[in-house]
């Protein structure tokens, strides 16, 4: 099978399984311990779930089954918040941010990187082959083409036609949620798409594993750089409490320095959902007036295998996926 057909076969599934999640999703929110289990943010999460499970279910690593659940959307030609068919900078320029980080410490991250469909794997080799955590623009480039990934030309027909689209107003003003609008519908225009995969897996033994994969925020300033690629704002995972990754508008976790926050308020004492909870409330109380205007969405995975998930605004869902179900859906619960 051709890549491109491979691509559509596995977007197709991952819709029907979204679709059939959907009537699922009103189902109470996992609540329960259980381990392995793997958690991602968005609808597309579920798709990137189970390509983690498929690695995770099979005797996989935590930290081999993170990357190849956040490998799916960024292959996904219908997601156009990840990876090749991402959308671009205001200058027409897609850049790729990514990070990974074992529950031992280790992590690795790629930042404004373009060229590059796998982000997440630069990130890996990041953390495996450097000295180094992060590695940005025409030297994260550099790198990975040393490393033999292959340099593409990865602006999708699609996402130019958007980008030409939004050059005619050029307005940069970020939407909540706007993956819920826009994902496997593809309408150019569709003006301040933004997104990002977050995922954490967990295994028998409780040991823990995440990533964080984007094209960031839409029309972004050339060189913008998100939450995504920074450990502890995007991601952040350890092996004696748990992890917790974001999506959202970057600049408010890294403010917050969000994702490190919750997995410390989980180490305090908090479940999963208070953590995510408190985290998102301190945004809302710091930024009382434009909240109304911003989504931020946290996900926590404790290392017993709990669950939890908060956000600004109405409308952030995440997918669980454990031996039980593999393609559960649900909508977070909300400050707003
Ligand atoms: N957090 C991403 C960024 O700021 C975008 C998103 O998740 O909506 O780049």
């Amino acid at each position: 099978m051709t890549n491109r057909r491979r691509f559509l076969a596995a977007s197709l599934a991952a819709a029907a399984t979204t679709a059939l999640a959907r009537t699922s999703r009103a189902a109470a929110a996992p609540g329960g311990k259980r381990r392995p289990r793997v958690v991602s943010t968005w609808d597309f999460g579920v798709a990137a779930n189970q390509g983690a499970w498929q690695v995770l279910s099979r005797g996989g690593s935590v930290l081999d089954a993170v990357e190849a659940g956040a490998r799916v959307p960024e292959a996904d030609p219908n997601n156009h918040s990840v990876g090749r068919a991402g959308y671009p900078d205001r200058d027409g320029r897609l850049t790729l941010d990514a990070s990974i980080m074992d529950g031992n410490g280790d992590c690795g991250a790629v930042a404004a990187v373009e060229h590059i469909a796998h982000p997440i794997s630069v990130a890996r080799r990041v953390m495996e082959k450097t000295p180094h955590v992060l590695l940005v623009g025409d030297g994260a480039l550099q790198f990975a083409i040393e490393q033999d990934f292959p340099k593409e030309n990865l602006l999708a027909p699609e996402s130019e036609q958007a980008w030409r689209e939004w050059l005619k107003k050029s307005e940069y003003k970020p939407t909540a949620n706007s993956e819920n609008q826009t994902y496997g519908k593809g309408k150019p225009g569709d003006a301040n798409n933004h997104d990002t995969l977050g995922l954490l897996a967990v295994d028998a033994q409780g040991r823990l594993a995440g990533a964080c994969t984007t094209s960031g925020m839409a029309w972004k300033l050339h060189g913008r750089v998100g939450d995504s690629p920074i450990i502890g704002a995007g991601l952040y995972v350890d092996n004696e409490v748990g992890g917790a990754t974001s999506t959202g508008v970057g600049e408010e976790v890294i403010r917050t320095a969000g994702s490190f926050l919750v997995v410390e308020l989980m180490r305090q004492g908090r479940s999963p959902q208070q953590a995510c909870e408190e985290a998102v409330k301190r945004i809302v109380r710091k930024r009382m007036k434009s909240a109304k205007d911003l989504q931020v969405g946290f996900l926590a995975l404790n290392r017993a295998g709990e669950v939890g998930a908060f956000a600004i605004q109405k409308g952030f869902t995440y997918a669980v996926c454990d031996a039980s179900k593999q393609d559960a859906l649900f909508d977070s619960a909300s400050a707003l």
